[in-house]
């Protein structure tokens, strides 16, 4: 097992990529605190999972863009289980339309959970990591945040803001021994993707190189990398998985 002993909080683990994320961890032996919004019904099911494979898990509900339900939720990790190794800042919100029909709320929104719930995480688990001297954080980008997108303005500059943060926080870091890394993936089959209409789904594919859809554990494969001890001389580092659409 590569993560035995390691303590992991994964944001946004009740669905999609954070789900498929907080399970291989827990595969890998590291005991995994499940954040997610208000989806308790779906948390509590992927605890169950992890439980029933033997491993180890904990249910920290809390909105990431608010840092005071952050400060709480990190609270909770550590009072269970005396430390954070592994932050996975993934969760995140969708709020797309055409700019001049994008209202302020919109923008606040996506801006306030994708990024600014990346800064209160990393914030509020960096004191404990450089005690530590050591630590891991993957941050949730996306290929649009290279790319851009139509419709996603405010979500390509939260995706983008995560890549400068990461390599800014990565250069901060770097001495305690703590990597922070971001993965940037494609179109991903999940509930955030699944209400794309058929017919935009189907020349997104044709744009993928390779062919397909990518799958959360797709994703979650890469996080455990970057989380493992074989990803020890990698930071600062955006990873696209994204069948080669972004290339
Ligand atoms: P998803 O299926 O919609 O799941 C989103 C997760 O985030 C849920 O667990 C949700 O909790 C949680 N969440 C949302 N707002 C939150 C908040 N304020 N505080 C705490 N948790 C919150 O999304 P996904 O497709 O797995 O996406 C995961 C990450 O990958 C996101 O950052 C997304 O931007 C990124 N990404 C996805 C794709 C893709 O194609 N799917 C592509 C590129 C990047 P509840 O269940 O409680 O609502």
């Amino acid at each position: 097992m590569k993560l035995s002993e390691k303590v992991a909080l994964v944001t946004g683990a009740s669905r999609g990529i954070g789900r498929a994320t907080a399970l291989k961890l827990a595969e890998e032996g590291a005991k995994v605190a499940i954040n997610f919004a208000g989806n308790v019904k779906k948390a509590e099911e992927v605890k169950s999972e992890i439980e029933s494979k033997g491993g180890e898990a904990l249910l920290v509900q809390g909105d990431i863009s608010n840092f005071e339900k952050v400060s709480e939720v990190i609270k909770t990790v550590v009072d269970t289980w005396g430390k954070i190794d592994i932050l996975v800042n993934n969760a995140g919100i969708t709020r797309d339309n055409l700019l001049m029909k994008m209202s302020e709320s919109d923008f606040d929104e996506v801006i306030a959970t994708n990024l600014k719930g990346v800064f209160n995480c990393t914030k509020a688990v960096t004191r404990l990591m450089m005690k530590q001297h050591s630590g891991r954080i993957v941050n949730m980008s996306s290929v649009v945040g290279l790319m851009g997108n139509a419709g996603q303005t405010n979500y390509s500059a939260a995706k983008a803001g995560i890549i400068g943060f990461t390599k800014s926080a990565a250069k901060e870091f770097a001495p305690r021994g703590i990597t922070v890394n971001a993965v940037a993936p494609g179109f991903i089959c999940t509930d955030m993707t699944e209400t794309i209409p058929e017919k935009i789904k189907t020349g997104l594919i044709e744009k993928i190189p390779l062919g397909r859809i990518g799958n959360p554990e797709d994703i979650a494969n890469t996080v455990l990398f970057l989380v493992s001890d074989e990803a020890a001389y990698i930071t600062g580092q955006v990873i696209c998985v994204d069948g080669g659409m972004a290339m």
